[in-house]
């Protein structure tokens, strides 16, 4: 019986007539559940590719806001991308794809060792190929491994070339003192300089790369001041005339706290101005009552005589709490470790009273620029007066 229906010619064909009424209906269910699944198709591609929105965008209003706003996050992604990478080209923009160190310049004390780390070698060329050399081995000589040893006081150059690529070059500063107090800044851990150490270097020397800009303070013309190359030099020994005041911090002292300030704060540190700028009269009337309430000599070792305090350069910031209790603060250390990086020194480090004149002040930062800054951290966050040679002392 099955065979019979099966074959039946007339069956199939009664069936067919039935459903042909029907047929047109099915059919345009069917083309527009295709359109829709073709409409669904495209919407899905276009919001793929998030770049043109002419047939998604059509079906309906809701489809075409999500494509838009897709759009946009795309846009905003890819500047977010650029900026990065142009801050990061700038940063070791001088030879892209030579050598790069994380440092430039070296201080040593005498028979003591600093190195600069290779951060990237040339094309081709590997910590194998390193050929190091001195300017002058009677200031600093410098070994295989680039660890550079201090001869004598005095100032040379340290040259890393490569084997493979002998144009391949990168000078380094070294500048050799006499002086006592001891730097671990330099110092590699071990006497191999392995990845290891690298990544160390790498860790600390990236942020401050890309902050390398706080320029130096703009000189003051006249006379009376006292300056070491780019820095003005205000202590005991150096004094300002009483008739400097500029009325208020340095433009760029004061631009290049707030970054700090700034940066502090997404620590959850706050640092603020308590002391700024300080004209001649006002610390006159400042040391006089210190004067009145402790003696002289006292006062002298924490509050400067008039024409002598940095307060007056517009220069120097005692930072929120000017006492001893600064130094409990989680702010101080934050301050010690980074403020050299925005172009500011701790004018007053521990220990170094006899050399500055001054007791420990983890509060009082001065403002150099940023190369300056650097200098004095590289050398183990010395003082303007050990890095210049100079005394502070009022004439007796
Ligand atoms: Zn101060």
């Amino acid at each position: 019986m099955g065979n019979y229906y099966n074959s039946d010619p007339n069956r199939p064909r009664r069936r067919k007539k039935v459903s042909k009424e029907t047929l047109r209906k099915r059919q345009l269910a069917a083309l527009c559940v295709i359109a829709l699944i073709v409409l669904l198709l495209v919407i899905v591609l276009a919001k793929a590719c998030s770049k043109d929105s002419s047939k998604g965008g059509n079906t309906t209003p809701t489809e075409t806001t999500t494509t838009t706003s897709d759009t946009t996050t795309t846009t905003m992604l890819q500047s977010t991308t650029t900026t990065t990478t142009t801050t990061s080209m700038a940063a070791g923009s001088n030879n892209p794809n030579g050598f790069k160190l994380d440092k430039y310049s070296v201080y040593v004390n005498v028979g003591e060792q600093g190195i600069a780390y290779v951060q990237q070698y040339p094309d081709g060329s590997t910590e194998a190929d390193e050929v190091w050399k001195s300017s002058d081995p009677s200031i600093a000589t410098v070994d295989t491994w680039g660890h550079i040893t201090g001869v004598s006081g005095g100032e040379c150059y340290v040259t890393l070339t490569s084997r493979k690529d002998p144009t391949q070059e990168a000078t380094i500063k070294v500048v050799v003192t006499g002086a006592s107090n001891t730097s671990n800044t330099d110092k590699p851990d071990s006497a191999d300089p392995d990845s290891g150490s690298n990544t160390d270097s790498n860790k600390t020397s990236q942020e401050p790369q890309q902050l390398a800009e706080a320029p130096a303070p703009s000189k003051i013309q006249g006379d009376g001041f006292h300056y070491e190359g780019d820095v003005l030099i205000v202590n005991k020994t150096y004094s300002m005339p009483a008739s400097y005041n500029p009325g208020g911090l340095d433009a760029t002292c004061y631009e290049w706290f707030n970054k700090l300030a700034q940066a502090a704060a997404k620590e959850g540190l706050s640092m603020n101005i308590a002391s700024g700028f300080r004209s001649y009269d006002y610390q006159a009337t400042i040391y006089n009552n210190y004067c009145s309430a402790y003696g002289s000599s006292t006062a002298d070792t924490f509050s400067a005589r008039p024409g002598n305090s940095e307060h007056q350069t517009g220069l120097a910031i005692d930072v929120n709490d000017p006492s001893d209790n600064f130094a409990s603060t989680p702010e101080a250390p934050w301050l010690a470790e980074h403020c050299w990086e925005y172009g500011f020194i701790i004018r007053y480090p521990q220990g170094k009273q006899d050399i500055t004149g001054y007791k420990y002040e983890p509060w009082h930062i001065r403002y150099v620029g940023y190369d300056m800054a650097k200098k004095i951290h590289d050398s183990g966050n010395i003082t303007l007066e050990e890095y210049f040679g100079l005394s502070s002392q009022y004439p007796s």
